[in-house]
């Protein structure tokens, strides 16, 4: 019996303040909807008042990124310790605009993974394809060598503290989503690689989420596909009755 995981990505939004005020609208709005789990990532300086404004609630906090070495000469970047002392509890590692934007490989979100583990982090691990691949009819090749890359070295005592967010890149913040049937089967495809890797039962304990423009709307049917485990959200993370809507089709 796998677990439903909804969790928030908020980017580059809100200010410690609106962190804090967004956390205590959205609360009571969640309250006792139990049959998932709820996280909000944020940025680096929201998350201290995050995690204040979170306690005595069902919303757990993490981050959006972490480096991958424990410290050092690496000016601007935060480890997996700093985050884990102020009481972090998730990281998200290899989001597509990490990928994009700022140079991230297969190779760095493995030893980013891996520290963050080490800490003690439990990580949201996000792959998915690029449009091209998509129309070139690769997807299942391109995920297959994403999850293979990504879970190199990791040992199957690890997997119950990482969540796969399966993203496709085409659909993030888009507009554009993935049909359940897409999503289904791209979630399916990453389902089955970790089962060559890992063995039946850790495919079937696997959380994997799907991320591209989930929103109020579209949540309950990706959410009623069977691989589908709960979804990663940006833009519609950022408004309370939104993200609640989707936090109720988990429920
Ligand atoms: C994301 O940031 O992971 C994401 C899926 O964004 P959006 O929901 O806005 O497409």
């Amino acid at each position: 019996m796998r677990r439903y995981v909804i969790a928030g990505n908020w980017k580059m939004n809100m200010t410690p303040a609106q962190t804090a005020a967004f956390i205590k609208e959205l609360a009571p709005m969640v309250a006792g909807k139990d049959k998932c789990d709820i996280v909000l990532c944020v940025p680096f300086v929201d998350i201290a008042p995050a995690i204040e404004a979170a306690k005595g609630t069902n919303i757990k906090i993490g981050a959006e990124n972490v480096h991958f070495k424990e410290s050092g000469a690496y000016t601007g970047e935060i480890s997996a310790s700093m985050l884990k002392e102020i009481g972090t509890e998730y990281v998200i590692v290899g989001h597509s605009e990490r990928r994009q934007y700022f140079a991230e490989t297969d190779e760095t979100v493995n030893l980013r993974t891996k520290a963050a583990l080490a800490a003690g982090l439990k990580v949201i691990l996000c792959l998915g394809e690029l449009l091209e691949a998509r129309q070139a009819g690769i997807t299942e090749e391109i995920v297959s060598m994403q999850t293979k890359l990504d879970f190199a070295g990791i040992p199957a005592e690890d997997l119950k503290n990482i969540i796969i967010a399966y993203e496709p890149v085409w659909a993030i913040g888009t507009g554009l989503t993935a049909t359940p049937a897409q999503a289904d089967e791209a979630c399916g495809i990453i389902r089955r690689v970790i089962g060559d890797l890992y063995g039946a039962k850790a495919a079937e304990e696997m959380i994997i989420q799907y991320g591209g423009s989930m929103n109020d709307a579209n949540a309950a049917e990706l959410l009623a596909c069977e691989n589908v485990d709960g979804g990663l959200i940006g833009g519609a993370s950022l408004k309370t009755d939104k993200f609640t809507a989707i936090v109720d089709a988990a429920n």
